[in-house]
């Protein structure tokens, strides 16, 4: 997503310290905002942020983000909404996998080598808990939540070769008839994602282009006697120009690139299709380094 925007020399709104409206080039900190802002969603929410009585030794205020159930106040509809709520509900669930994910890449150790490719997604059918891989007597998955936080016995263990391998089987059953149809679905989502940033793109352009006329309108104003701000309002017509053509000449480019189509001809579907098939035998071979973890 940055990435993209980057790319494009896209920028995103900010407000200043005086409160203006300034266009700033985005950081995954100003993305995270936005998407955890409700305002976007169309709601006005008050206390999202707790405050501790501590305070820093500078005198700054610690505060902490309240989960979403705990808001005190949440007015739906209040503003012209981006997206519905639902769907930023489920963006925020999104949000807080991908961070426990990452806290568990944290605590998780260094991987090491062995299949068991559930490790992590998978959970005991017993107790409920999320189960570990162990490395003792081959591999196998340990139920060991309980025993570790309540000093009990082991849930349970199982050997983690036979159930992996039913895994792996019914996955490639899964996905060979679909891989195809995935992949168009995947393009289809990746060219609506395009639209939108040209449009963005064009509406940047339009606002770029706003600014170079204003620039001009108060260079013509200035009296001419007045050399000083003559200059200096020249200095950023001129400046406002320039950042318009650059714009102008990336969307272009872009624009050009984009219409080398890149759909699949049936010969390569044909191609596509027969590799999937081969996948599974492709897993059993050792010589091929999958980046199992
Ligand atoms: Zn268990």
């Amino acid at each position: 997503m940055i990435r993209s925007l980057r790319d494009r020399a896209l920028t995103v709104p900010r407000r200043n310290r005086f409160g203006d409206i300034v266009w700033r080039v985005p950081t995954a900190g100003m993305l995270a905002g936005i998407l955890k802002n409700p305002a976007y969603a169309g709601a006005f929410v008050y206390g999202r942020t707790q405050s501790c009585h501590a305070r820093y030794a500078s005198g700054k205020i610690i505060s902490r983000r309240r989960p979403m159930a705990e808001w005190k106040i949440v007015v739906k509809d209040r503003y012209p909404a981006y997206l519905d709520w639902e769907r930023y509900e489920r963006i925020q669930i999104m949000l807080s996998d991908n961070h426990a994910e990452y806290k568990r890449n944290q605590t998780r150790g260094a991987p090491r080598d062995g299949a068991a490719v559930l490790q992590g997604i998978v959970w005991c059918g017993r107790c409920g808990h999320k189960m570990g891989v162990e490395y003792k007597n081959g591999n196998r998955y340990v139920c060991n939540f309980l025993a570790r936080s309540q000093g009990g016995a082991l849930c349970q263990h199982l050997p983690a070769d036979p159930i992996d391998a039913c895994v792996v089987e019914a996955f490639f059953a899964a996905v060979n008839p679909a891989e195809l149809a995935e992949l168009m679905l995947a393009k289809d989502a990746r060219q609506q994602a395009d639209e939108a940033f040209d449009r963005a793109e064009e509406q940047q352009i339009k606002r770029l282009r706003y600014q170079a006329l204003l620039a001009e309108r108060q260079y013509d104003r200035v009296d001419p006697d007045n050399r000083l701000i003559a200059a200096e309002l020249e200095r950023r017509w001129e400046g406002a120009l320039r950042e318009l053509r650059q714009a102008e000449d990336a969307f272009e480019r872009r624009r050009a690139m984009q219409n080398q189509s890149d759909d699949l001809t049936p010969a390569e579907q044909n191609d596509f299709i027969a590799a999937g098939s081969q996948l599974p035998e492709f897993w059993q071979r050792s010589d091929i380094e999958w980046g199992r973890k």
